[in-house]
């Protein structure tokens, strides 16, 4: 689970990390409102959505000279224009994709002068299985740049969970960053409470970008993305209501309400399967025969009829689908089972793309009496080779 910016600063902040005030607003008047509660004279006004690149980004409804998604106000009244003029607005970035993200809220903060910006991130090291930092003396709006092209310049070590944070850790981000004296002594600070708050709230990432040293001196987290390991969620009931749902893929979250593991892919074949090991197969073999998969679907081991039919009116959902494979082996799960979900959602929802079949194991014989009598058009299929097949051919298909 991501969070917004304003959102991540607020939880930092409660860690002991320093933030410039600032203040969410969800109308033009709250923006100017949230300038009202800040010092002045300087304001930024920031676009929260979940994707970062924002002070490059482009409005789509605004000319190509309009500024982005992170503008600089030097009074209440600009504020007020730039809010007026970001609301509502798509905003394009290099992480949203072309489709762009709605801009419903935004963040007014105390604008600050920068003197230098760095890059520190906390992010898990699968290789190692640690938590690593990662840090970069070139932080700022071009670190993807600096990534391709001089990656020497980011510097990475990981915490050895049994020691946890240790104060070398915090030298090494300080020596990192290049930072003496009193500026030294605020990064292994920051990178300390950073670390804290990594563990505290089972964070999957903490990138913040930029690290800012001010022009009096002080270090500030100027701009943060926050995302939590969603298998550690239970333990946070807290974190739930940070949650924005308007951020996250529509069917993604349908398919999480019903405990389903579904992820949206590019491709015009939706796949329903159990098992996270055959559905990787399957999308696999859907591309050896030249096609793509339209998502990732597990529906697990012992799913119910409704689960089925959710699963299955998810995928019809998706308007790039073109063609659908079922693909199942009943272990735990019964073909009977995934037949009458399959019967019940073409029923409820129009089935109106071609659907391959393949049912395998516990009462099978069952299962395809079902899907036989049902009246539907369904093609079946012997195994997972013939499937693949049949199903590439319907959605080849000129018409
Ligand atoms: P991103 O483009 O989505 O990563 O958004 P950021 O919050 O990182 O903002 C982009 C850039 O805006 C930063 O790299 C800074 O250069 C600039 N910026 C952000 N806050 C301030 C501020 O308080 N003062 C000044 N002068 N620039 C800022
Ligand atoms: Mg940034």
């Amino acid at each position: 689970m991501n969070i917004h910016e304003y959102q991540a600063k607020e939880l930092l902040a409660r860690f002991g990390v320093p933030v410039p005030a600032g203040h969410a607003a969800m109308s033009v008047e709250e923006a100017v409102a949230a300038a009202g509660q800040l010092p002045g004279p300087l304001y930024v006004v920031k676009a929260q959505i979940h994707a970062g690149g924002r002070g490059k980004g482009r409005f789509k409804e605004l000319g190509a000279e309009a500024k982005g998604g992170v503008r600089l106000a030097n009074s209440p009244e600009e504020v007020r224009a730039h809010a007026a003029e970001m609301l509502g607005n798509t905003l394009v970035t290099i992480q949203t994709g072309p489709q762009g993200k709605q801009v419903n809220r935004l963040y007014v903060t105390d604008g600050v002068d920068i003197a230098r910006e760095f890059y520190l991130a906390l992010l898990v090291d699968r290789k190692t299985g640690r938590i690593a930092f990662v840090a970069s003396t070139e932080g700022g709006m071009n670190i993807e740049d600096v990534a391709h092209e001089t990656p020497e310049k980011i510097r990475t070590f990981t915490v050895d969970p049994a020691t946890g944070f240790m104060p070398h850790h915090g030298r090494a981000v300080a020596s990192a960053l290049r930072l003496e004296g009193d500026l030294a002594k605020q990064a292994q600070k920051i990178a300390a409470r950073l670390y804290e708050a990594f563990v505290g709230t089972d964070a999957s990432q903490i990138e913040v970008n930029p690290l800012a040293v001010t022009d009096d001196g002080r270090l500030l987290v100027l701009d943060a993305k926050v995302g939590f390991d969603s298998n550690a969620e239970f333990r946070h009931p807290d974190l739930e209501s940070l949650r924005d749902e308007s951020e996250e893929d529509p069917m993604e979250l349908e398919a999480s309400r019903h405990d389903l593991a579904y992820i949206k892919l590019d491709g015009n074949i939706g796949c329903m399967v159990n098992g996270a090991g055959l559905a990787m197969a399957t999308m696999d073999i859907i591309k050896l025969n030249g096609a793509f998969p339209a998502n990732f679907l597990d529906v697990g081991g012992g799913a119910s009829k409704e689960k089925v039919t959710s699963a299955f009116k998810i995928i019809l959902s998706d308007p790039a689908v073109k063609g659908i494979l079922v693909n199942i082996f009943g272990g735990i799960m019964r073909c009977d089972i995934i037949a009458e979900g399959i019967v019940a959602a073409a029923r409820e929802v129009e089935l109106n793309v071609p659907l391959v079949v393949r049912l395998e194991g516990t009462n099978v014989e069952e299962g395809k009496a079902i899907l036989a009598d049902s009246g539907l058009a369904i093609v079946p299929a012997d195994d997972l080779g013939d499937a693949a097949r049949k199903i590439v051919a319907q959605v080849k298909q000129p018409g």
